[in-house]
């Protein structure tokens, strides 16, 4: 039977519009089929309290080699090269600064130590300081960052993106979100609300099964986060089973948000930061009326994230109110209220925030990477070799699948270059 297109891509995140781009670029046939009802995956703008708040990816790191600057200029939507607010503290927190700087030393000493380990037991737990005073604050930090605890975190990965990462952290006021959903390109077939359920390698390509129906196409890219991709929602090939062993060595972390309305005129400081509590490991980052917007975001990783995803949105928001008291003093409970709380790790298409490779296991990027019979192909945040964990690297990801899938094609698509939905 004949293929129907060129590359169907599974997801449509960051790693899904990336490939289609490089694909509608080059002519192909592409159909993508996203299992939710929009377009985004961990990229998710909403309009909350009317204004654009990322719920997931917000922050355009590396943003002078980060691919989404150029797709964001090129199509109008303007980039905040403005220094982030963990820049700028809020003033007359409670913390003494002096304190918030011995706390980032500690942090700075940990992420040494963490060089020797990737030498050895690759544990990074195994660079904190025993019985050291920071260690809650180390992994608070840990958690924003990989969403695990150290003992869970390989050392020679979280270099891997230490070191390649350039520091620069810009920002879309319109939402990285918005800006990821609006980039696909028209040629694009697009099927939302359709979870693929099974692929097969046929005499020619692959057979693509959701619950409409099997597509045929000449190869297939998957762009799954490693928790769906560990788990049973897809059946794959039978000999993929060491795809799905490496997704497992890359277990998504966890990392959620809780978002605060400023309900009344108050003293906050716009473009601003804070941390919750510096001696606990469960602690919050807040930013404080980003882009001058009435709001607190509340950032939770690892441990923090964990109340959030195992005791609810309530428990949630208790805990940062308690923290935001500590911070600002009584009178803040009367000053904002809830709008809203992520839920990433309960969500069965996407299963976590981002991946973070075991101790000893951080070639399990490569291994994830690699091709499958020449037909199947993977991308995601998880496959790129440093810029894990973040919307460009998912991107590029996509990007080198697609390079990959074109080049086991051969250049010519038998369905010239507008592809068979597109040629009416
Ligand atoms: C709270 C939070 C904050 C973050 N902050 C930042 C940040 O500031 N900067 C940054 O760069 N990154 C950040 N990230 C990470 C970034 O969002 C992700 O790394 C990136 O968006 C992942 O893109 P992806 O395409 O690899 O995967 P996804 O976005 O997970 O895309 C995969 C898609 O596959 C779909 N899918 C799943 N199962 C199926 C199926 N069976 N059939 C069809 N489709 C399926 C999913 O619905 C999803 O849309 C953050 C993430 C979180 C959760």
């Amino acid at each position: 039977m004949t293929s129907e297109f060129d590359v169907i891509i599974v997801g449509g995140g960051a790693a899904g519009v990336g490939a289609a781009r490089r694909l509608a670029a080059h002519g192909k046939a592409t159909l993508l089929l996203e299992a939710s009802s929009r377009l985004g995956g961990r990229a998710f703008t909403q309009d909350l309290g009317g204004h654009p708040l990322d719920l997931g990816c917000e922050w355009l790191h590396s943003g002078d080699r980060n691919a989404w600057v150029g797709i964001a200029e090129a199509s109008g939507f303007p980039v905040d090269r403005s220094d982030p607010p963990w820049a700028k503290a809020h003033p007359g927190i409670a913390w003494s600064e002096d304190d918030e700087e011995v706390a980032r030393k500690a942090f700075g000493d940990w992420e040494e130590r963490v060089r020797a380990v990737a030498q050895g037991s690759d544990q990074a737990s195994d660079a904190l300081d025993p019985g050291g005073e920071w260690n809650a604050y180390v992994r608070a930090i840990a958690g924003f960052m990989s969403g695990v605890a150290p003992e869970r975190i390989s050392a020679t990965d979280y270099l891997a993106y230490d070191d390649a990462s350039t520091g620069r952290n810009w920002n879309l006021p319109l939402g990285y979100g918005t800006l990821v959903a609006a980039s696909l390109p028209s040629s694009t077939a697009l099927r939302l609300a359709t979870p693929v359920e099974r692929i097969n390698l046929t005499t020619d390509g692959v057979a693509v099964s959701t619950r409409a129906g099997t597509v045929r196409a000449r190869a297939a890219i998957l762009t799954i986060s490693t928790a769906v991709l560990a788990g049973d929602a897809i059946r794959l090939p039978p000999g993929t089973e060491p795809w799905r062993e490496a997704a497992a060595a890359l277990p998504l972390g966890r990392n959620e948000k809780l978002f605060l309305e400023i309900t009344r005129k108050s003293a906050f400081e716009p473009d601003s930061h804070a941390y919750g509590n510096l001696r606990d490991a469960r602690s919050a980052a807040y930013s404080i009326r980003p882009n001058g917007w009435p709001v607190i975001e509340a950032f939770l990783g690892g441990e923090g994230a964990r109340i959030l995803d195992e005791e609810g949105p309530a428990a949630g928001f208790a805990f940062v109110s308690a923290e935001l008291t500590g911070l600002f003093g009584g009178d803040v409970a009367s000053a904002v209220r809830p709008l809203a709380a992520t839920s990433w790790s309960r969500m069965a298409s996407i299963g976590g925030a981002y991946s973070c490779a075991l101790p000893g296991q951080s070639q399990a990027r490569a291994r994830l990477a690699r091709p499958f019979e020449g037909r199947l192909f993977f991308a995601g945040e998880a496959t790129h070799p440093f810029d894990f964990t973040t919307a460009h690297g998912a991107h590029d990801s996509g990007e080198r699948a697609a390079d990959e899938a074109m080049a086991a094609l051969g250049d010519r698509s038998p369905f010239g270059r507008r592809g068979p939905l597109n040629a009416a």
